[in-house]
């Protein structure tokens, strides 16, 4: 049974679209897209409105937060997430977005104004502080590296921004961390992919 949301520890995600810009070489989004137990494989034709979601979250407040996620790239649908978002955040929830940075470049136009008031976190995959890694390990062009650092910068403006990293081994965390604290200005997390 494909699932639209599904709960891991108190918090409740959001399986917003399969669909993504990138190409992760770790990601399982074109495999099996399971995760603990729950089948995220879902085509475009069965993604669905945002009615699905909001009916399936209730009373948010049961969770820790919600988190708009994947396996996908949840900005793809940009405006589903922020009418399930304002229903959360009506109803008194909290919210997060785990995103890649590249929305701006996939909505063609600055959303992160509209992150205001309706995504109270938004963790964004640095994967890498090398442009030329970063390209190779989501096999993206280079300059992806920063159209997604930019996104950051902007997004720090209206919302809490965390960049966070996949515990990999190639990559200088130490140095990663020093990057994202002191260059760009957000909190650092290193993480499990979820
Ligand atoms: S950005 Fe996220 S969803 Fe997209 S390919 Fe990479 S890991 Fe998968």
């Amino acid at each position: 049974m494909l699932n639209f949301t599904y709960q891991i520890g108190d918090s409740l995600y959001i399986n917003v679209t399969n669909r993504c810009n990138a190409d992760c070489v770790f990601c399982d989004r074109k495999g099996e897209a399971m995760i603990k137990g729950y089948n995220l494989k879902m085509k475009r034709s069965e993604e669905p409105e945002a009615q699905v979601y909001i009916d399936e979250i209730g009373d948010p407040t049961k969770y820790k937060e919600i988190v708009f996620c994947g396996y996908g790239e949840p900005t793809i649908r940009f405006d589903v997430v922020k009418e399930v978002a304002k229903y959360i955040k009506d109803k008194g929830g909290q919210t997060r977005i785990n995103t890649d940075g590249h929305g701006n470049h996939i909505n063609k136009r600055d959303i992160t104004p509209e992150l205001k008031g309706l995504i109270d976190t938004v963790s964004i995959s640095l994967n890498s502080v090398d442009p030329d890694q970063y390209a190779k390990l989501m096999r993206v062009d280079p300059q992806m590296h920063g159209e997604m650092i930019d996104f950051t910068r902007k997004a720090k403006k209206y919302t809490k921004v965390v960049m966070s990293i996949v515990g990999l081994n190639e990559v200088d965390s130490e140095k990663a961390k020093r990057f994202v604290t002191e260059e760009v200005g957000v909190d650092f997390r290193e993480r499990a992919y979820f």
